[in-house]
């Protein structure tokens, strides 16, 4: 599977009015003189609370996001680090960036509080039907597992369009991307979160020997591999019935995102 672009600034609109004066502002603010960082909180503050209006729930989560970004850049920009002119594209990632450790820091307080809601989500986005009580419990804690193993980008797009049911058109603005990018993302992160469920079907119990092709059956069978890889799993499996049957029991788990229709393999 591909790997998600993380920290790629996506300004929120286009290139930054008088980037020249904010350039100037941040060697002054490096050189010690702190009144400069006022001048630039003051110009890019509105658009700060902007961004952080979409990606809180309440007006003093805003505040804390908006003050913690300004607050991150003001680190940086003193150890020197940070940006050198595009401040506002910086400041706007970090700000995003703070919104996820906090939703990803609450997400898990909620995955130990109850596994069954993330099974239900992450169920909704592969598709799965899960009709059988008996197994029901079992398999939504093995796609809450799959869905904890995803990067966070994945995680917020399934988050925003499968759960809370948002069209791609008003996730863009929480992702920096645009519409067909969310789309996009959406659809490598649904096929990433079949792959890793069929992946924690496994559990972590293959021999040295079989790691390499265990750790890469997900991928197997859902044609994900690359060509050289596809040829060492075969490699692997035309030797070792052990293997064969874990690629056959991955199978069977993957003819159940088939049966349950919208996905077209
Ligand atoms: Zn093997």
């Amino acid at each position: 599977m591909t790997a998600p672009t993380r920290c790629r600034a996506h300004p929120v609109s286009g290139p930054e009015p008088r980037g020249h004066e904010d350039a100037a502002l941040i060697t002054a603010v490096r050189r010690g003189r702190a009144s400069a960082y006022g001048q630039l909180y003051e110009r890019h503050v509105a658009t700060a609370y902007h961004l952080a209006h979409q990606l809180t729930r309440s007006p003093a989560d805003a505040d804390d996001l908006v003050a913690e970004a300004f607050a991150k850049v003001w680190d940086a920009l003193r150890a020197g680090k940070g940006p050198h002119s595009a401040f506002r594209a910086y400041l706007l990632t970090t700000l995003r960036h703070t919104a996820y450790d906090k939703t990803r820091k609450n997400r898990r307080i909620d995955l130990a509080e109850d596994m069954t809601e993330l099974g239900r989500l992450a169920a909704g986005a592969l598709t799965v039907p899960f009709s059988d009580p008996t197994v029901a419990g079992l398999e939504r804690t093995l796609a809450a597992k799959a869905f904890a193993r995803l990067p966070e980008r994945w995680q917020a797009v399934l988050w925003h369009t499968e759960v809370k049911q948002q069209s791609p058109a008003e996730v863009a603005p929480l992702l920096g991307l645009t519409a067909n990018g969310v789309s996009a993302l959406g659809y490598r992160a649904r096929e990433g979160l079949r792959q890793a469920y069929l992946q924690v079907h496994l559990a972590d119990t293959a021999p040295a020997r079989c790691r390499a092709t265990a750790d890469r059956l997900g991928a197997w069978t859902r044609g994900g591999l690359a060509k050289r890889e596809r040829a060492q799993v075969k490699a692997h499996l035309d030797h070792c019935a052990r293997c064969r049957t874990r690629a056959a029991d991955l199978d069977n788990v993957n003819a159940t995102f088939r049966h349950a229709g919208r996905h077209p393999t």
